[in-house]
C-alpha cells in the first residue's frame, strides 16, 4: 500500500542529543515507508501514542522546508560545527527522497558548511548523491554506514518488507567507496536464531569485504515496547517456531546481555580477520583531498563556515563507531532548539 505524505515544514532541523559521540541528529522524514518488522523507532511511535503495528510508515511526514532551516542554524553563531548523524530515526533513502530530494538538500548544505556527519540507510539510492557525497567528504568528516544484517533473501523480505534487496546496497556501497567516500556495512540487527547463522554472518562479511566495505561493525536485535508486540507478533506468523526462544530471550527485558551479545560480536571480528578486513583506521577524519582551486570558490555558509574552515576536525575517532552501540534520536517531534528533553537513547538498529 502506497504511504500517504504529509508536507509538513518543521520549525528546527537539527535535534540536539546528550551523550553520545555526535552532538546532533537530522531526519528529514519522519516515518519510514520501509517498515520493518525490528524498526526501534515503533517504541518512540508507541510512547507518543501512535500506532507501532501495522499502520507504522503508512503516513510520512516530509519536513518540506528543512534545507532552509538547517541553512539557518548552521550560519547561527552558536553554532559549533559539531558531528550530525542523519537517518537515525528514519531512513533518509526511503522512497519519498526519489521526490523530494531533501536528504540531498542537506548534504549540500552540510557540505557548504564543511560540518561533518554520517548517515546510514538501507537505500541504495544514495548513489544518485555520490557527487556531493564527495564534494562534502573533501572539507570535513563524512561517513556512510549501509545496514545490512543479512543477505538471506527469506529473512531480508521477510523482516524487511519494503527495503531494496540487500545485494544492491552492497552495490551502492562499492560505488561511493570507487567515489572516494568513507563507507561501510553496520550488520542490524542481528536476530537470534535466524540472522546469527556463522555461515549467514559469512556471508554478509564477504560481501562487505569484496564491495570495498571501510568497516563493518554489528548490533544484536533489542525489542523495547512497541517494537517488541510487533516483531513478536510477526515471528509468530513466520517463524513459530523460534516465537519460545525470543520469549525466553526476552522476558522481562528490551537487551540481551553482554554475554549473549558478545559471541556475535567476537564471530564478526573474527570474520573481518578471515576476510582480510582492517579495523577502521583512527585519525580519519581529515578531508580525503586538498580542497581544488575550484572548490575554494564556492561560497560557503556564513559564519560557521568560516569558523569550520579554521577547525580542526570534529572527532579522531571514525565516525562509524558512533553509531556501534548507542545512538540517540529525538523523539519524533519537532523541539526547540536547547531542549533535549525530547532525546531518547537507544542502541542503533
Ligand atoms: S529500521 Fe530503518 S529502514 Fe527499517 S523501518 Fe526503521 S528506520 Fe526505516
Amino acid at each position: 500500500m502506497r504511504p500517504e505524505y504529509r508536507e509538513e515544514p518543521c520549525r528546527s532541523a537539527l535535534n540536539r542529543v546528550k551523550g553520545m559521540m555526535f552532538g546532533w541528529s537530522l531526519n528529514p522524514y519522519m516515518g519510514c515507508a520501509h517498515q520493518c518488522t525490528f524498526c526501534y523507532v515503533r517504541a518512540f511511535e508507541k510512547r507518543a501514542d501512535r500506532p507501532s503495528d501495522d499502520r507504522y510508515g503508512a503516513s510520512i511526514r516530509v519536513k518540506t522546508n528543512v534545507v532552509e532551516v538547517l541553512r539557518r542554524e548552521l550560519a547561527r553563531r552558536s553554532w559549533k560545527g559539531e558531528l550530525v548523524a542523519i537517518g537515525a530515526a528514519t531512513d533518509p533513502y526511503q522512497p519519498a527522497e526519489g521526490r523530494y530530494r531533501l536528504t540531498r538538500g542537506c548534504i549540500e548544505t552540510l557540505g557548504e558548511a564543511r560540518n561533518p556527519f554520517a548517515i546510514i540507510t538501507r537505500g541504495p539510492m544514495i548513489v544518485r548523491d555520490a557527487d556531493v557525497l564527495a564534494e562534502a567528504a573533501r572539507w570535513a568528516k563524512v561517513s556512510v554506514t549501509f545496514s545490512v544484517p543479512t543477505l538471506d533473501p527469506e529473512i531480508w523480505r521477510t523482516t524487511e518488507p519494503n527495503t531494496p534487496p540487500p545485494a544492491q546496497r552492497l552495490r551502492a556501497l562499492r560505488v561511493l567507496r570507487d567515489a572516494g567516500i568513507e563507507a561501510g556495512v553496520g550488520m542490524a540487527p542481528i536476530l537470534p536464531g535466524l540472522s546469527d547463522k556463522p555461515e549467514l554472518m559469512a556471508d554478509v562479511v564477504r560481501g562487505a569485504r569484496d564491495a570495498g566495505a571501510a568497516f563493518v561493525w554489528t548490533n544484536v536485535l533489542y525489542l523495547r515496547p512497541g517494537t517488541r508486540e510487533h516483531f513478536l507478533e510477526h515471528l509468530a506468523r513466520d517463524w513459530p517456531e523460534q516465537l519460545p526462544r525470543y520469549e525466553r530471550l526476552y522476558r522481562g527485558r528490551a537487551y540481551l546481555s553482554k554475554g549473549e551479545i558478545e559471541p556475535v560480536r567476537r564471530e564478526v571480528a573474527e570474520l573481518r580477520d578471515r576476510f582480510g578486513m582492517v579495523e577502521p583506521e583512527h585519525g580519519s577524519s581529515s578531508p580525503t583531498a586538498a580542497p581544488s582551486t575550484k572548490s575554494r570558490a564556492v561560497p560557503r555558509v556564513g559564519l560557521a563556515a568560516r569558523r569550520a574552515r579554521r577547525r580542526e576536525p570534529a572527532s579522531d575517532r571514525p565516525v562509524q563507531l558512533a553509531l556501534d552501540g548507542l545512538v540517540a534520536v529525538p523523539a519524533p517531534t519537532d523541539r526547540p532548539r536547547g531542549n533535549s528533553r525530547g532525546t531518547v537513547v537507544v542502541p542503533a538498529a
